[in-house]
């Protein structure tokens, strides 16, 4: 009875998430003083990237690389095959590729991007068009450095924050037709689907929205890509929220899923809890077109860029991803923690999905316009008073247009990244208490603007400062209700 995990009930507690493994290793944590903090922000241009660890009580800045690896990874690490070529890592990585998702040839990339890169530059061409359900950073960057544009296709339930829709990740299918039409299929390459669309709150898409995608890429002949970084959390969802699925295992809904697919690419920093990634398909002609830029940009095909200790742990990992008392815990803690806040009236992202807990800085901080960057606010703030460092998903991650305008973002979160099996129940009840602190004091923060905007993905190393003294401000009140306490 594999789900039994899933369903522990308490006797006269609340139901709370359970915690189905023990921690063995640790890593110490500190609390710098909240003035150390703003010192911290201020070298760091009031950018949560550009901070450093040594500052950094709670790290929710991503899941990428940071979930907390198991036992059985980490042991594997310790006998991997090193060799440039012919690995027997390599050879473990690409039948579990094959066992999870379903995939027999594998390309090996050092990260999600890198597969970005090789997939946009074989396909791409200037003037094409690729229609998705939402883009994620680097995927959106690619395209467009390679000539083309991205077109988002969600239904209008996936822009409403406060919503029960079990699939907001959902494309839609009527513009998707109409946006084939529109665009001439001779000039989309692909269609793109994210699973779990990072972007807008981790919500997925239902197997039977990617059944109707799939109908429509036939119809045309056009290729579908799909982004499975997160579809781990995604399957585990459809397990959840579709009903022809809760009865049927982990590796059932992951094979549903990817069979749907012609290309199939990931980030192993997320989905297997390693550091890497890869791009697999069934179709040798897919392959082979893809396979020359390997070794160009990646290294040499069986370990592209990943070192083979870290493929041990991916193939490892994928194997892990199977298991939903293991993928589940992420999810129900983000679960636990968007209910909590959602009932003190703090607007988050609902229904709860996966990678973390987004919090709606636009609607927070509506006394700060969209132009000073609420959401980057929001999260130096929520630094300044906290520790906790989350990730702005807002303004500031959007690129200018091709004219340099700026582009706004269609939501400003703050996203606080609740990776897998690293943090505890008593750290997510302390970011609940100091949300609720910020919330109640949000009229002390302001706006920020840029100092210094790098031309290509300027969230990461951009730099920005406050447009007044909010920050002290902010301090000020800190320290008065709350006195010595850091
Ligand atoms: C993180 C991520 C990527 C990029 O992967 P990296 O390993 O960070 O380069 C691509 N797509 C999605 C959905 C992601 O979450």
């Amino acid at each position: 009875m594999p789900k039994n995990g899933l369903n522990i009930k308490f006797y006269k507690e609340d139901n709370i998430p359970l915690e189905l493994h023990k921690v063995r290793v640790v890593q110490k944590l500190h609390l710098v003083p909240i003035e150390r903090r703003l010192e911290a922000l201020k070298e760091g241009g009031f950018n949560t990237f550009r901070l450093n660890t040594k500052d950094v009580f709670l790290d929710m800045l991503t899941d990428s690389g940071t979930n907390a690896m198991s036992d059985q990874q980490l042991g594997a690490m310790m006998i991997a095959d090193d060799a440039y070529a012919g690995s027997q890592s390599f050879v473990k990585f690409q039948k579990a590729v094959e066992d999870v998702l379903g995939k027999k040839y594998l390309l090996p990339a050092h990260q999600g991007r890198a597969a970005e890169n090789i997939i946009s530059r074989t396909f791409i061409k200037k003037g094409d068009t690729v229609p998705m359900n939402y883009h994620f950073t680097t995927s959106m960057a690619h395209i467009t450095e390679n000539g083309g544009k991205i077109e988002e296709l969600l239904y209008d339930e996936a822009f409403v924050i406060n919503s029960k829709h079990p699939f907001k990740g959902n494309m839609n299918i009527e513009l998707l037709e109409e946006s084939i039409k529109k665009n001439g299929k001779e000039n989309i390459p692909f269609i793109r689907m994210e699973a779990s669309t990072n972007l807008i709150g981790g919500q997925p898409f239902s197997i039977a929205n990617l059944r109707d995608v799939r109908k429509v890429a036939d119809k045309y002949g056009i290729m579908l890509v799909l982004d499975a970084s997160l579809i781990g959390e995604n399957a585990y969802l459809v397990m959840q929220r579709e009903e022809e699925f809760e009865d049927k295992t982990m590796k059932e809904i992951i094979h549903e899923m990817t069979s749907l697919a012609d290309i199939i690419y990931f980030s192993a920093r997320k989905l297997s809890s390693s550091r890497g990634g890869g791009i697999c398909t069934n179709d040798e002609k897919i392959y082979k077109k893809l396979e020359p830029l390997v070794p160009l940009y990646e290294g040499f095909l069986t370990y592209g860029g990943i070192s083979v200790r870290e493929i041990e742990a991916i193939a490892v990992g994928l194997y892990e991803t199977l298991d939903e008392t293991m993928i589940s815990q992420s999810p129900k803690f983000i679960e636990y923690l968007v209910n909590a806040l959602d009932k003190k009236g703090i607007p988050v992202v609902t229904p709860a999905g996966v990678l973390g807990c987004h919090v709606d800085a636009m609607q927070i901080c509506k006394h700060i316009p969209q132009t000073q960057y609420p959401a980057g606010a929001f999260a130096a703030a929520f630094f300044l008073i906290s520790g906790v460092r989350g990730m702005e998903r807002g303004s500031v991650s959007n690129q200018r247009d091709e004219d340099g305008n700026e582009t706004y973002a269609d939501m400003e979160l703050l996203r606080l990244a609740i990776p897998r099996r690293v943090f505890t129940l008593s750290q997510i009840k302390y970011v609940e208490d100091r949300l609720t602190w910020l919330y109640d004091n949000r009229e002390l923060i302001g706006g920020l603007r840029f100092t210094y905007e790098p031309p290509v993905l300027r969230f990461f190393m951009g730099g920005l400062e406050p447009v007044s003294d909010w920050p002290e401000k902010l301090i000020a009140k800190f320290k008065k209700d709350f006195g010595d306490s850091l």
